[in-house]
């Protein structure tokens, strides 16, 4: 920490005094305390850390952070990037409402941010928890990932569970995005998902900022650059994931009930769709399962109705067969938009038709058991189609 409190009751900031001799003389014997827990600080004058204020023991539960060099500097350079733009910002600022102290604080004419710079990871639960305080206290938390924690910045990257969480998405007409900041090169990165094909491999538009910004401007984020990967991916996933063990219960379920092997599924499944990053599924096992529950048996001519097809889909979610992901910073729409979306995809290269915002017709039938060289072929076709309509 930088800031504590004085035994009157104001506050100390290290970030003050540049000087280390300056710090030293002027804290010689005073008591500092925790502005959150109250209780006696150390201060610390690491060779290799900075200097700062630390816990005797270190169980004050305010910040969800451990102080390491990083956070420390990251936390003094994210605090000064932000104050070169908005004088109201405020280091280590505590809400004693919900106990929290916010690495940065912000407020702005009508709003109040509170920044987490975080460089180690927590739980799902504790992550929840923090961000639902600061909104109880119509706080609006900004969760920054320690760039450090997300290693190198490439066009395809694994995002881990707890990466994802940070995504975050603040209205309808902008694009999801996970922030990371790097104390090094004080430099704002902002990484749009693109598309997902499982869990270890997601397509990513970036860009960087000297600054921070709520609704940043991205470019040129629907370039496909993942198409042949994908459709490389496509073609192993019939030949050999298909295979896999934990596909056995899709495998049965695709024989059992369709008569074809999983290898042979229509080339309608595994599309990409907007909101793909609502689902921890993989897009082609979650809409193998839609596609078989909901449209592979409805008969040519006949009604698929949104309602039902939603229906079987929680079903599935509740039977542990798909799973979505839980973004909790992501404030509008949820994976049910991904299963219309897909509807509506379905639409574009004429499976079906959309009669009414809840009802569509099914107007294709599937080709019956190609061959794999068929199917590839077809995989190919579709997912071309589909790309070229969004460009034009
Ligand atoms: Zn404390």
């Amino acid at each position: 920490m930088f800031v504590a409190k004085r035994k009157d009751g104001s506050f100390f900031s290290l970030l003050d005094w540049k000087n280390r001799e300056d710090v030293e003389r002027l804290t010689k014997g005073e008591l500092f305390f925790c502005p959150a827990c109250h209780r006696a600080l150390q201060l610390k004058h690491g060779q290799v850390r900075k200097v700062h204020f630390a816990h005797m023991n270190d169980s004050c539960n305010a910040s969800s952070e451990s102080e390491t060099l990083y956070h420390l500097e990251g936390k003094e350079k994210l605090y000064e990037s932000l104050l070169h733009s908005h004088h109201t910002t405020t280091l280590e600022h505590y809400i004693p409402s919900t106990n929290q102290r916010a690495d940065v604080y912000l407020e702005t004419e009508n709003r109040k941010y509170a920044f987490e710079f975080q460089c180690s990871t927590i739980s799902k639960s504790e992550f929840n928890l923090r961000t639902k305080l600061y909104e109880s206290s119509h706080i609006k938390p900004i969760w920054i990932l320690g760039k450090e924690k997300l290693g190198n910045i490439e066009p395809q990257m694994k995002l881990s569970p707890f990466q994802w969480q940070f995504l975050q998405r603040h209205n309808a007409h902008s694009p999801p995005y996970i922030l990371a900041f790097c104390p090094k090169s004080t430099l704002y990165y902002y990484l749009y998902p693109s598309f997902s094909f499982n869990t270890s491999s997601t397509y990513i538009s970036s860009m960087t900022s000297k600054s921070w910004t709520e609704h940043p401007i991205m470019q040129n984020i629907q370039n496909a650059s993942w198409k042949e990967h994908f459709l490389h991916y496509k073609k192993k996933w019939r030949y050999v994931y298909s295979l896999y063990k934990p596909h056995n219960l899709l495998r049965k379920y695709c024989y059992a009930k369709m008569n074809i092997p999983l290898s042979l599924f229509p080339a309608e499944i595994g599309l990409p769709v907007p909101s793909f990053y609502r689902l921890h599924t993989p897009v082609i096992e979650w809409q193998a399962w839609l596609y078989f529950d909901s449209i592979y048996h409805t008969p040519l001519h006949s009604i698929i109705h949104v309602p039902t097809v939603l229906r079987n889909f929680k079903r599935r979610i509740k039977g542990s067969q798909i799973a979505v992901r839980e973004l909790p910073l992501v404030k509008v729409g949820s994976y049910e938009d991904a299963v219309v979306e897909y509807l509506d995809t379905l639409v574009s290269i004429g499976a079906l038709k959309r009669e009414t915002p809840v009802i569509y017709r099914k107007i294709k039938k599937e080709l019956p058991f190609p061959s794999m060289e068929d199917v590839y072929k077809q995989d190919r076709i579709v997912l071309e189609y589909l790309l070229h309509l969004k460009q034009s």
